[in-house]
């Protein structure tokens, strides 16, 4: 189902969000959001491509003059190629763009080279293998065609709609390249996967050449620095004490990165058991239940933890025949 609402209207500039379901069972529904000026209509991410957001916006609203994607995630990007058969403008940042091509161009090798950075952190070889064996966003935007059309934004870049300029910000840590739009005079930022209002965005690693999660706290405190008065994210409701959230976003990480200096006083210990160890938010009662994918966003996101604790030099890693065991540094 999708359904829109107007959720801001002043001096020339209307926001409508478009609510999309998505089949994915955290989240449920997607934000995308159309920014309306003049003319012109600018849509902010893009839904998975299985309802179509772009019939939908061309019967409601006359179609839209330009897309932008905040991430290479399916649900923000999987309506692209829609867009781009029919001639429309597609733009996300440079670095996201970039890493699907790679992903296109070579999917072997990134998947061979995920699959070793969770074998060597502890995950057993079996369940490496069910965790990747279908991985369905990555595998639809390897089928898209046509995503080599997509227009790469640089951080500070300008996408004007009407009388509205919208700046691109680079806001790294979801993805390696995860991007926001500011509309500087009026205070709204179109955040993404960023900051959400009342889940906390997964933060993987799914490069060890980075600290994703040191580049979130990064990205957390440069948003907080343009002050802006109103948050609009892909997924939940509209974020208007965008301080407060970030604040508390900033808080989680620190109480899970002491968690994980925590089970490290247990002694040295492996990525994957870090994880079975860490506390989730999730609906199943213990670590044996969870299934292969969420095992896959836990390890991830323990990885990014033990990443950022060890650049912190809190921390230390040791290679015990293939595999890394993590120790606190005393
Ligand atoms: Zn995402």
């Amino acid at each position: 189902m999708i359904t829109d609402e107007v959720i801001y209207k002043s001096g020339g500039l209307t926001i409508h969000r478009i609510q999309v379901d998505i089949p994915i069972k955290a989240l449920k529904k997607i934000n995308c959001y159309l920014v309306e000026s003049g003319n012109e209509r600018l849509l902010v991410d893009t839904g998975m491509g299985i309802e179509s957001v772009k019939r939908y916006v061309d019967q409601k609203f006359g179609g839209v003059n330009k897309v932008f994607a905040t991430h290479f995630h399916i649900d923000h990007v999987g309506g692209a190629p829609e867009f781009l058969e029919s001639g429309v403008e597609v733009y996300m940042s440079r670095g996201d763009i970039e890493d699907i091509l790679f992903l296109r161009g070579s999917p072997e090798t990134y998947i061979n080279y995920i699959k070793n950075i969770h074998r060597e952190n502890g995950v057993p070889p079996d369940l490496v293998e069910v965790m990747f064996a279908k991985h369905p966003g990555w595998w639809r935007l390897v089928n898209s065609s046509n995503l080599e059309d997509v227009i790469g934004l640089n951080d500070g870049e300008v996408i004007s709609i009407g009388s509205v300029d919208l700046r691109v910000v680079l806001t790294p840590g979801h993805t390696p390249n995860h991007a926001c739009l500011f509309i500087e005079d009026r205070g709204l930022i179109f955040v993404g996967d960023h900051i959400l209002s009342d889940i906390t965005p997964n933060i993987p690693l799914i490069r060890w050449d980075i600290n994703p999660l040191k580049d979130f706290v990064d990205s957390l405190y440069r948003v907080r620095e343009l002050k802006p008065k109103v948050a609009y994210p892909a997924h939940r409701s509209i974020i208007e004490d965008v301080d407060k959230r970030i604040s508390e976003l900033l808080e989680h990480h620190k109480i899970r990165l002491a968690e994980v200096l925590n089970i490290l006083k247990k002694g040295p210990q492996t990525a994957y058991e870090v994880a079975s160890k860490m506390t989730w938010d999730v609906k199943f009662k213990g670590w044996d239940e969870f299934p292969p994918s969420q095992k896959y966003f836990a390890v991830a996101e323990a990885l990014s933890h033990l990443k950022y604790l060890l650049e912190e030099g809190k921390i230390y890693r040791e290679n015990r025949d293939g595999v890394y065991y993590y120790s606190l540094v005393e």
